[in-house]
């Protein structure tokens, strides 16, 4: 059956998602240091307690979900899915298991429904923040399941 997609255009200015679990959390803080002057340009948002280290570190407003287990990712989830995050960054633990494993999951699908860039190590995610699509405008192309 032929797919029914739609474009979303995102704007230069990127709404960028930073989720990292425990063992993650380094990873994630060295990477964001790394990279400030170009998250600075972007709207920054993370779970709870990645929010508030990365918030301390780069001393950027981050909007802070609720933690993780506490339903965090699925909040990201809520906002990939009524187009208010362009990107995720999503250091996921891939040698332990974690409670909310299902809520895991549930991001990583709902961004690939979406289109949306996800980014689930250091080297996806050093691709995509240099891309020059950062600093531009673009077209994502979903599919239209409302038609
Ligand atoms: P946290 O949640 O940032 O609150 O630790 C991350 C996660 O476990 O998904």
């Amino acid at each position: 059956m032929e797919k029914v997609t739609s474009e979303v255009r995102m704007k230069e200015k990127k709404r960028i998602a930073l989720v990292a679990h425990d063992n993650m959390k380094r990873d994630m803080l060295e990477w964001a240091m790394f990279n400030k002057s170009v998250l600075s340009r972007h709207e920054l948002f993370a779970t709870g307690t990645t929010g508030g280290l990365l918030s301390e570190a780069l001393s950027l407003y981050i909007h802070r979900f609720k933690s993780g287990p506490l339903g965090g990712d699925q909040q990201i989830g809520a906002k990939v899915a009524e187009g208010e995050i362009d990107v995720v960054v999503f250091f996921w633990d891939p040698l332990e298991p974690h409670p909310h494993d299902v809520d895991v999951k549930a991001l990583l699908r709902i961004a690939v429904v979406y289109n949306i860039p996800i980014a689930c190590n250091r080297a996806s995610a050093d691709f995509i923040i240099s891309s020059h699509l950062m600093n531009e405008t673009y077209d994502r192309i979903a599919v239209d399941y409302d038609r």
